[in-house]
């Protein structure tokens, strides 16, 4: 085996990336090592490359970042019995769980309370080889397609969003086609959506999400629209997008929130909260592992396909050219080929 690999380091507290040649890394205790096959850029990685607040409060540089990967299984170092092998492909959760506080004891790793995150206060996988702490590796169902395998991780967001949403027999509108909202409209028509609506004002995201199984994308809410909606999945975080879907939600309709504001979002509380008297909900993340289950499932039995989604591939070295088109937002999802 090689003893160096290519990796896309966060070197110092600053913008921009390393990619460079390091140690290839050996598995501690209960971890996995993995031969990255695929990688994929997330919106998170984009305020990781810019160095945003939000990434200086959660990243001690150096550390090679990337969270969502499929990869091969080379090692396992454990002496507890496992059903992850040499061989298998994996991919990671995101979310680290500690196992021991209230949140995890009763069954919420998802949001545990000392949670750390894969790629970002650990090394990650946007590397040849990646270690993966064995309590949150994956084992893919081999008969799904394996690049795939690396984009679970925005369609299991949608799947936690879309089954607390209940969307069956309901009139949907999704706010928000990222990665997620687009994965959120084959999710509601899979589980018996009546009509989906998506909202974005980029062309390139709503050419996407006719082919994603959305019945009709729009720029924005007209008035007509309000109070129409059986339920609203408001997946973008932008403060007009909340307001919009607040008006455009039936009274006594279903609120899922999962896009995360960037400042603080004005409302008003009595007309919305109150008067409407909705059912509000958030989401952050996928829980460990049902929903896994749940998008294995959704992939396995093709009742949703992730290949449209997929519109850009490039080698590992290529990581800048990545991010620019990336950052572009003339894209789905970004493969990386390692
Ligand atoms: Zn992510
Ligand atoms: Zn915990």
């Amino acid at each position: 085996m090689k003893k160096t690999m290519l990796a896309v380091v966060k070197e110092k507290a600053a913008p921009g990336v390393s990619i460079k040649t390091v140690p290839v890394p050996k598995p501690k205790k209960d971890e996995v090592l993995v031969k990255t096959v695929y990688s994929s850029i997330c919106g998170t990685d984009i305020g990781i490359y810019d160095w945003i607040p939000w990434a200086a409060g959660h990243i001690k540089p150096p550390i090679v970042i990337g969270h969502e990967l499929v990869g091969r299984v080379i090692a396992v170092n454990s002496s507890q019995s496992t059903a992850i092998k040499p061989g298998d492909l994996v991919s990671s959760e995101t979310h680290i769980f500690c196992n021991h506080c209230y949140q995890c004891q009763i069954n919420n790793r998802h949001i545990c309370e000392n949670m750390s995150l894969f790629g970002i206060g650990r090394n990650g996988g946007f590397a040849d080889y990646a270690t993966i702490p064995l309590k949150t590796t994956w084992k893919n169902d081999p008969s799904i397609d394996v690049e795939t395998m690396s984009v679970q991780e925005p369609l299991g967001n949608a799947v936690h969003v879309v089954t607390k949403a209940r969307v069956s027999g309901k009139k949907i509108l999704i706010l928000g086609l990222g990665p997620t909202g687009l994965c959120a409209g084959s999710v509601a028509r899979a589980y018996g959506a009546k009509e989906i609506v998506g909202i974005n004002r980029r062309d390139y995201r709503k050419k996407l999400a006719k082919k994603m199984g959305f019945d009709r994308v729009e720029s924005s809410i007209t008035p007509k629209e309000f109070n129409t909606f059986d339920v609203v999945l408001e997946m973008s975080g932008n403060p007009e997008a909340i307001r919009a879907g607040l008006d455009a939600v039936r009274i006594a309709g279903t609120f899922i929130a999962f896009g995360i504001p960037k400042q603080k979002v004005e409302l008003d509380w009595g007309k919305y909260l109150i008067n409407k008297e909705l059912s509000i909900g958030s989401v952050f993340g996928r829980r460990i592992w049902e929903t896994w289950y749940q998008t294995t499932d959704l992939l396995k039995n093709k009742r949703v396909s992730l290949k449209p989604m997929i519109t850009h591939r490039f080698k590992l070295a290529e990581f800048n050219e990545a991010m620019a088109v990336m950052k572009s937002g003339e894209c789905g999802k970004i493969l990386l080929e390692a």
